[in-house]
């Protein structure tokens, strides 16, 4: 609609995008109707920590844009790479031709990791996917074809195209495709909340560590690859656990010969106080996937790094035994340049130990919220916070969002969870503003009937 027309209506710009976007776009993970009722909320900049709406409304964005933005939007220094990367090469095929960002961000994240080769693609759907069939044709090219199948956490989450959604276990997502969707195992989450009674964290790891040895001890013939979130399951709620688990998880697939696969698309890049959440466990996973804050939420990237062994398995003169897989932007030299940027970041500005200082801070900002009645299993990993409203009343999500959004924050909370996760510029000012306005949300929840645990489309 030409400005013109649109004066004549006498909309803001606000309003005018929000009905145009409800015409003209389909947004994802949504039930379109809702949004006769609830807003679109339409972004005209974003600048550090908030985004700002066409009436100059300033917004903090406290789930990071979907944890893909670590150090607030247009970041300068990922801007200028960008920028810089677009004076030399935008973008080549990554078959048969290579660049400068695509060969340093390899040879850099080998280093951080210890895997040596880097697969790239464009989203995390995508990185699961690779993983899963990098997995099976390893087994296969290794002889043993029958290892089709894969193992999965309970209230598992690793993307929603056909493939990944066959190890995601949220119904809301999966349920609708099922027949789709190929059969699965899923194993029993170690959530450190399932404690029982003088249990640890740590105990409840080893319990459902027992139920995974029980699992793969009758299917390893069939099971190709046990994949995690590590430490933090997101999509489910933010169920954290201890790393107990990875350690366990990592002994049995070594004993099962069953890969594990390590899902850090939400959890890498220091969003559980370490760079790479499998740290703080002490093990390597045989395939590690990113994506989300690889290129601080700038440009669309994912990477699946692989073991030598599992590289190996796929060098040979037969065409057909290699990883004959593909995506038109693979390796895109910009996003690579982003991605640059952003471990150049983590090392100029010492994030991690800077982080640690911003994380003790945060969560005495947000000890007052805590403490609050309706407030159940505060739990933190981290720049992760989350707690449960047990008692809320149907439509919490979708209610707790508007309220805050008309406070002037950004939160998405999943069924009766609540969960913040920043960008790592937030100050404890501006959480502890944040925790002052959630609490004057939860004292004033109607009663109702208690929600079942529907997410926020
Ligand atoms: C977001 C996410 C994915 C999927 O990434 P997309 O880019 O949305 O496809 C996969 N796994 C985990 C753990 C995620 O949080």
């Amino acid at each position: 609609m030409p400005p013109s027309i649109r004066r004549e209506r006498a909309l803001s710009d606000n309003q005018d995008y929000l009905a145009r976007s409800r015409a003209a776009v389909w947004h994802p993970c949504t039930q379109m109707k809702r949004h006769e009722s609830l807003p679109i909320v339409p972004v005209a900049s974003a600048d550090g920590a908030y985004l700002v709406d066409f009436d100059g409304r300033r917004i903090l964005d406290a789930v990071s844009s979907w944890w893909v933005n670590l150090f607030g939007h247009k970041e300068p220094r990922i801007r200028a790479a960008i920028v810089r990367q677009l004076e030399t090469l935008d973008h080549v095929m990554l078959a048969g031709f290579t660049h400068r960002p695509v060969v340093e961000l390899s040879e850099r994240l080998a280093a951080l990791t210890g895997l040596g080769h880097a697969f790239y693609a464009s989203d995390g759907a995508s990185a699961t996917e690779i993983a899963l069939k990098m997995s099976f044709h390893y087994w296969k090219n290794m002889g043993a074809p029958g290892k089709t199948r894969f193992v999965s956490l309970e209230g598992s989450y690793h993307g929603e195209s056909a493939g990944a959604l066959a190890v995601t276990d949220v119904p809301l997502f999966s349920a609708t495709y099922a027949p789709l969707i190929r059969q699965n195992f899923t194993a029993p989450t170690p959530d450190a909340r399932e404690a029982r009674t003088g249990e640890s964290a740590a105990d409840v790891a080893r319990r459902a560590a027992v139920s995974l040895d029980n699992l793969l001890c009758k299917h390893h013939q069939e099971i190709a690859a046990l994949i995690v979130e590590p430490l933090v399951q997101g999509a489910a709620g933010m169920v954290m656990y201890d790393a107990e688990y990875l350690r366990q998880a990592r002994a049995l697939c070594d004993r099962y010969r069953v890969h594990l696969i390590a899902d850090e698309i939400a959890v890498g890049f220091g969003r559980t106080g370490t760079l790479f959440a499998c740290e703080q466990a002490g093990i390597r996973p045989d395939l590690l996937c990113l994506s989300k804050g690889i290129t601080g939420g700038t440009l669309p990237l994912s990477c699946v790094l692989s073991t030598d062994d599992i590289y190996a398995a796929f060098y040979d003169d037969d065409v057909s035994r290699g990883f004959l897989h593909s995506h038109s932007y693979t390796g895109n030299a910009a996003a690579c340049a982003a991605a640059l940027a952003v471990l150049d970041i983590f090392e100029s500005d010492d994030v991690l130990a800077r982080n640690r200082v911003r994380e003790a801070e945060i969560s005495a900002a947000l000890a007052p919220l805590a403490a609050h009645p309706a407030v159940k299993s505060f739990r933190h990993t981290g720049q992760i916070w989350a707690f449960d409203v047990p008692g809320a009343p149907a439509g919490f999500a979708g209610l707790c969002f508007e309220r805050m959004l008309a406070a002037g924050f950004l939160l998405r909370p999943i069924g009766q969870t609540v969960y913040l996760m920043p960008p790592y510029v937030v100050s404890a000012a501006e959480m502890a503003a944040l925790a002052e306005a959630l609490a004057a949300v939860l004292d004033t929840l109607p009663a109702g009937a208690p929600t079942t645990a529907v997410a926020l489309p």
